[in-house]
């Protein structure tokens, strides 16, 4: 493996100005009040919401980081819920970074980094997590053989066998799922309309890494990533497209630079060629509609108007914003691996996401992400709501026509 195969390894100790230079002033708590139009909006760490205690707010987690270091505190099981129950959903960063200049989520991440450095981080609970990816090279642990299947079921070329133009990374969750195998026909079918020459590597893709990157084991997902950029680079493409929002934060903040092909996200291929005109939404929808900003796709990557415009290009929908939108978006509850060990916690937050989809009156939420999807799926059912949830992609083909 090379050294450094993703971005430079960063440790801790380098982020010490940033906890040293905390000054509990618990701007990361919320939104800049200045845009919070309701009180019950104002409120975005979802587990300083939940939890309450200092612990479990950004303000708190740099003052676990910086005892720990300073060796004033031990962890406990106490410290090890308040590390894991982060949704790595960023709000905290986006809201201290332009005061402060401040990266509190970066102190977070490397906290973790830490913990399983040095052998005292993880939980009983991530350990199938790690085993599936171990021994599947996915994160559900299903057959990679099943993936070759989806050449022929899509109709797409075999990018480990012939030259493609643009190279999809479907991305465990929509490989697998068969709730979102309508999203990957949309996402392929409407590229195709728009002219693109379709390759996916079948088989050949594995993991693109981030839920160990969530979980802090950066060894573990450099191996992922190792292999990844050497059967992308291999297919000689020069864009790879990308549908899931975690894929997206991995490639455009890990994988980019160290890769030759150029990552983008689905939303803004599509986006772009909306606006050259290589495809037209014509049918008319109805519905009124809010986009849920996933926190990678956004925070991460400021892909904000991109999705904003495909909604737009559809006549007849009625497009509406969250209350908490763009760098403000709640997380959808599945963030940071917390969902995975804390299920009840992430229902609660996805719960609080659907009250405001419910609040701005809309009765579709969209996006484009599988972790929003399902964790959003899970809030309308918890809270018995109307509302439904869409992928984008399945929302303007129904508009584009022509299966
Ligand atoms: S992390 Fe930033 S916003 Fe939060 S208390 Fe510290 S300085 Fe203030
Ligand atoms: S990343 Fe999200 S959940 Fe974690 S401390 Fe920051 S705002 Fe709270």
């Amino acid at each position: 493996m090379k050294e450094n195969l993703t971005k430079t390894r960063e440790l801790l100790s380098q982020y010490r100005e940033d906890y040293a230079l905390c000054s509990k002033c618990k701007i990361c708590h919320g939104n800049h009040v200045q845009e919070v139009n309701h009180a019950r909006f104002f409120r975005n760490c979802p587990s300083g919401s939940r939890f309450r205690y200092e612990a479990y707010y950004a303000s708190g987690r740099m003052e676990l980081a910086r005892a720990l270091n300073l060796k004033e505190i031990e962890v406990t099981p106490q410290y090890l819920h308040a590390l894991y129950t982060c949704m790595e959903c960023g709000s905290c960063q986006e809201q201290c970074y332009p005061v402060k200049q401040i990266f509190p989520l970066r102190v977070i991440e490397l906290l973790r980094e830490k913990a399983v450095a040095e052998g005292w981080g993880l939980l009983p609970e991530h350990a199938p997590i790690l085993k599936k990816l171990e021994e599947s090279d996915n994160y559900l642990g299903k057959p990679q053989a099943e993936r070759d299947k989806l050449i022929k079921e899509l109709g797409v070329k075999d990018a480990s066998k012939e030259k493609c133009g643009v190279l999809l990374f479907i991305g465990c969750q929509y490989s697998y799922k068969s709730e979102l195998k309508k999203a990957l026909g949309s996402a392929v079918r409407l590229l195709r309309k728009s002219g693109a020459d379709v390759g996916i590597l079948g088989s050949k893709e594995l993991c693109c890494g981030a839920p160990l990157l969530e979980l802090g084991d950066r060894d573990f997902f450099e191996a992922f990533g190792k292999e990844n950029i050497e059967r992308i680079d291999a297919t000689g493409a020069e864009t790879v497209i990308t549908l899931c929002s975690h894929c997206a934060s991995v490639f455009g903040e890990e994988y980019a630079g160290f890769m030759k092909a150029s990552p983008v996200h689905v939303t803004q291929y599509i986006s772009e060629a909306l606006a050259k005109g290589d495809l037209k939404a014509g049918k008319k929808a109805k519905g009124t509609v809010a986009w849920h900003d996933p926190c990678r796709l956004g925070r991460r990557l400021k892909v904000y108007d991109e999705p904003r415009s495909i909604l737009d290009a559809i006549p007849g929908l009625k497009r509406v914003e969250f209350e908490r939108s763009r760098g403000n978006t709640l997380c959808c509850g599945g963030g940071g691996m917390a969902a995975a060990v804390y299920p009840e916690f992430g229902l609660e937050v996805a719960k609080e996401r659907v009250y405001e989809a419910e609040f701005v009156d809309a009765d579709t939420i969209v996006t484009a992400c599988p972790w929003c999807e399902e964790m959003l799926q899970s809030g309308i059912g918890g809270r018995k709501s109307k509302v439904k949830v869409e992928n984008i992609l399945t929302l303007l083909e129904e508009s584009v026509g022509g299966k």
